[in-house]
């Protein structure tokens, strides 16, 4: 089977590595170059967007930020899933908003913006703090701002309306700020005949608004019943098929969902080996109308993000449970150039060897292991 990848980074590639053993031939296409290219060796063939779409039997997504034309072409093709909808809900914080009101999932209250009076509406209805964020372009925090107190309302709705006014189809959100303990996440699959597969809760810790590490097998089964409700019906809603991740914030012990993303997720990269079947292997049997496999926890697990540096240092190797995934990409400050995945027979023990790792892994370059590896020693 033939499958093409909107999108040519590591989801893409990660993809097309589990994909092989299955007999699925994964080509990605660079939406920025407007070429099609393996997803592994960056080889490019000589094909157009309308001969790949041609040429596959089916079509998925790495990402959400997509031009409407490419999401049009691979929708009317009938091979694309999760689709068009469920793409553009991931890509548009108003449409998610939206959904996740009709599905009667809980989120942050919003107010959106488009004049001054909103901002105002905002703050008065919402209460400060304020969490504004554009509509369709945000990644890794970016394109935010934090209205703290009401003296920036006046600096921050001039950077809003500049925003505003480059192009008529932009939209801000602005959202109570919510006083979380902790963000989790829960990726899943679901496939064309309706079944649903969920991995275990993952906890995750961001710096600088980029996910830095996450944890899995550390939830109560409180919570992951109350992740695997809001997953199903969010899935449900959209007809998903696919890998789907949502991010929550834990309030309380009530879970509140931060936002989805209709794709496998930086957060789900412990699957790899945390469980019995990858997320990057249930989205492509989903998409390839395959069986999904099983999502349970195989052990606890953790990933660490590696951000902006030239490589793993080789003693991280050495570690028991730890296996590296690089994407092969040009270094960049903070750009995301691979991560590490470590597990271990009892959390206890992933602590120790997170304590272990914290010796060749900077506090500065990887934050959090010291303090993590405390907590679950
Ligand atoms: P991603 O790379 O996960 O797609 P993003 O740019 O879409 O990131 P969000 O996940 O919306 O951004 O926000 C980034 C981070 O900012 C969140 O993980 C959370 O820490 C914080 N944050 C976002 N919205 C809120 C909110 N309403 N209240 C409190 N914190 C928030
Ligand atoms: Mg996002
Ligand atoms: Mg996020």
């Amino acid at each position: 089977m033939q499958m093409l990848v909107l999108g040519a980074g590591q989801l893409a590639r990660m993809m097309a590595l589990v994909a092989a053993p299955l007999d699925i031939h994964i080509r990605a296409y660079d939406v920025a170059s407007k070429q099609v290219v393996h997803p592994v060796t960056g080889e490019h063939y000589t094909q157009t967007l309308e001969q790949a779409i041609a040429s596959s039997d089916r079509i998925t997504a790495e990402f959400e930020h997509i031009p409407s034309d490419v999401l049009a072409a691979c929708e009317q093709s009938g091979k694309f899933f999760p689709g068009k909808k469920a793409i553009e809900c991931g890509g548009d914080r108003a449409k998610e908003k939206a959904l996740l009101d009709n599905a009667g999932v809980p989120s942050a209250p919003y107010i959106l913006v488009s004049e001054r009076t909103h901002l105002e509406q905002a703050v008065n209805e919402l209460g400060l703090p304020l969490v504004i964020k554009t509509c369709q372009a945000g990644y890794d925090g970016k394109g935010q701002w934090r209205l703290k107190s009401i003296d920036q309302t006046d600096e921050i709705w001039q950077e809003m309306q500049a925003f505003l006014d480059k192009d008529a189809s932009h939209r801000i959100i602005c959202e109570k700020m919510i006083a979380f303990d902790r963000e989790v996440s829960v990726i899943g699959a679901r496939d064309a005949q309706g079944n649903v597969k969920v991995y275990p809760v993952t906890e995750n810790e961001h710096t600088d608004g980029v996910l830095t590490l996450s944890v899995a097998g550390i939830v109560s089964q409180d919570m992951q019943s109350q992740a695997v409700d809001a997953y199903s019906k969010i899935a449900n809603a959209l007809d998903y098929v696919g890998v789907l991740a949502i991010e929550f914030f834990d309030v309380d012990g009530e879970l509140l969902v931060n936002e989805i993303a209709p794709r496998v997720h930086n957060s789900g990269h412990w699957t790899q080996q945390g469980a019995y079947c990858c997320q990057f292997e249930n989205h492509v049997r989903a998409v390839a109308g395959l069986p999904l496999g099983c999502t349970y926890l195989l052990q606890p697990s953790a990933m660490i993000n590696v951000l902006g540096q030239p490589a793993i240092p080789a003693e991280v190797l050495a570690t028991t449970g730890v296996r590296s995934h690089w994407y092969g990409k040009a270094v960049k400050p903070g750009r995301k150039m691979g991560h590490i995945n470590v597990s271990a027979n009892t959390l206890h023990e992933l602590g120790e060897r997170l304590g272990e790792l914290h010796e060749h892994l900077s506090e500065q370059d990887y934050p959090g292991i010291e303090a993590r590896a405390h907590q679950l020693i």
